[in-house]
Parts: C-alpha cells; structure tokens; sequence
C-alpha cells in the first residue's frame, strides 16, 4: 500500500516535467533540458502565465548518463566538523549532487566519525551544479558520481589530513608520502557504511583491486556481517582501463527509482571511447 502511494507520488511528481524528460528515451540529453529550460523560463513570468508544470516544486533530477547528462536542483555539500573538501579540489566548487548522494555522503561521514572518534572524510569532485562534463573526469555528469579520498593515518594511527589524493600500494604504504598509512580500519567503517545505508543504493565503488583485498581483509577481520561483506566485494571494482583508483574511492549510486526514464543508468557508449581514454590517461572516473 505504501509502495502503492509512493508510485503515485512519484508518477505525479514526474509529471510536472517536460514530455521529453518522461518519456523521452529517444530524446538526447541535450534536447531534455532543452525542454526543461523552457519549462523553468516559463516560470519567471507573471504569475497567470505560470504552467502547471512552472509551479511545481523543484525536484533534484538525474539527467542522462553520468558520461552523458546533466543535473536539475541538485543537493549542495557542505563541509562541516566530519567532511572537508581536500584543497586540491577547492578552487571549483563541484560539489553538487542528487541530494540522495549528498545525503549519503553525509551519512557515511558521521558513521565513520562516530566509529572512530575525530574522523574527517575527506571529499573531491561530485558534479557542476547543473552537471555536465568535468575535464579531468570520465563522468560525474548527472550528480550520481562522487571521489572520496582514502582515510590516511600516521604510523601510530592518528589520522593525517593530505593536501591531495596520495597513492597507496598493496602493503598500504605510499611513496609519495613516507609517513602516510592506508587506515584500513577507518577505510572499512566508510565501505560498509555506503553499503549498509538504507536509503540510497550504491551501484559501484572504483577501488585498485590490491586496496580492495585490503579492505576484505579488514572486513574478516573485524567479523563484518557476511551479508556485508558480499554486498561490499560485488561493488568495489577496479575498472580498466582507468589506473587511477590507487588514490581515491569512486562512488556511484543507482538511479533514484522515481525517474527510470530521464536517469540512465550506465555510460554511454560512443564510438573511439577506449582510445581517447587512452590518450587521456590523466582523466579518472
Ligand atoms: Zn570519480
């Protein structure tokens, strides 16, 4: 029944905007928020020019794929006494997402403090405010995609707070940073964190596969739940051609279920794709 009620809610929601953006599979993203646009011009007219579909509150939409897409009345993420942003990534403010993935980051961010008192996550590139490409990134394009730097601690477990994303290899160690440790405890409490939550989905988390080992390590260790730990090992990927996850998490969450026709859920293809990414190996996910 509340399954039922919720359907209708989001069906009516859904349709206060644009045709396209409801039933527009063959429409490109492009033309999508074209139609939105227009939409939302319209409402800055006198009110008795207004549509209904002008009144209509605001609702955060995923637009497109994340290599493809856009994002509409995006969530904005804010630091606080649990999340900074890591400096190399201050000077743009991408930090707009799904208030789904907003919400979760949040979520995850006190988990991991309250597990280990006086933990700071630390965040890097989500989405543009209306989303859309980012240069040095494959996607985080419709507000479903967010890098997260690993907690780092020092030899003795304190946690050290990077200017940027460090490299760690399979022994947990970086080159760049002598003294710097891949904190697999704190690094385990925000996995099983994103994969416990209950109010968003996530669909994959880009980790290098010796990172992820360590991870399941901890997990055992730690006499995670199994259910956990499965759920944790089916996301946490290392996805090739892309290197770059020795340095970061990538996480994605699924479409929000209230918008099946305007989210798609995987990457678009297009033609020559691998060998520019080739090209291009500074770009990550
Ligand atoms: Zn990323």
């Amino acid at each position: 029944m509340l399954d039922a009620r919720r359907k209708k809610l989001a069906r009516s929601r859904l349709s206060t905007y644009p045709r396209h953006v409801r039933f527009g599979k063959p429409a490109s993203t492009a033309l999508m928020l074209a139609a939105f646009t227009a939409a939302v011009h319209v409402s800055a007219g006198p009110p008795a020019t207004r549509t209904r579909a002008a009144l209509a509150p605001a609702i955060a939409l995923s637009l497109g794929a994340p290599n493809d897409g856009r994002l509409l009345a995006g969530s904005h993420l804010e630091p606080s006494s649990v999340i900074r942003v890591i400096p190399a990534f201050a000077n743009a403010d991408f930090r707009w997402g799904l208030p789904a993935l907003v919400r979760l980051l949040e979520r995850v961010a006190l988990r991991v403090s309250q597990k280990h008192p006086g933990s700071i996550m630390s965040v890097g590139d989500i989405s543009r405010r209306a989303g859309g490409g980012i240069r040095e990134h494959l996607s985080h394009q419709s507000g479903r995609d967010a890098d997260i730097g690993f907690y780092v601690s020092d030899p003795a477990g304190a946690q050290l707070l990077q200017p940027r994303f460090i490299d760690f290899d399979a022994n947990g160690t970086s080159r760049e940073v002598p003294a710097a440790r891949f904190d697999d405890a704190r690094n385990w409490a925000l996995v099983e964190a994103l994969v416990a939550d209950r109010e968003a989905k996530v669909e994959f988390i880009f980790v290098s596969a010796a990172l992820r080992s360590r991870l399941i390590r901890e997990a055992l260790r730690q006499r995670a739940p199994a259910s956990v730990r499965m759920r944790a090992a089916g996301v946490m990927r290392d996805p090739a051609p892309s290197t770059s996850h020795t340095d970061h998490f990538h996480v994605r969450i699924m479409c929000p279920g209230d918008q099946p026709r305007a989210c798609e859920p995987h990457p678009r293809k297009r033609s020559g794709s691998l060998p520019s990414q080739r090209q291009a190996p500074a770009r990550r996910h």
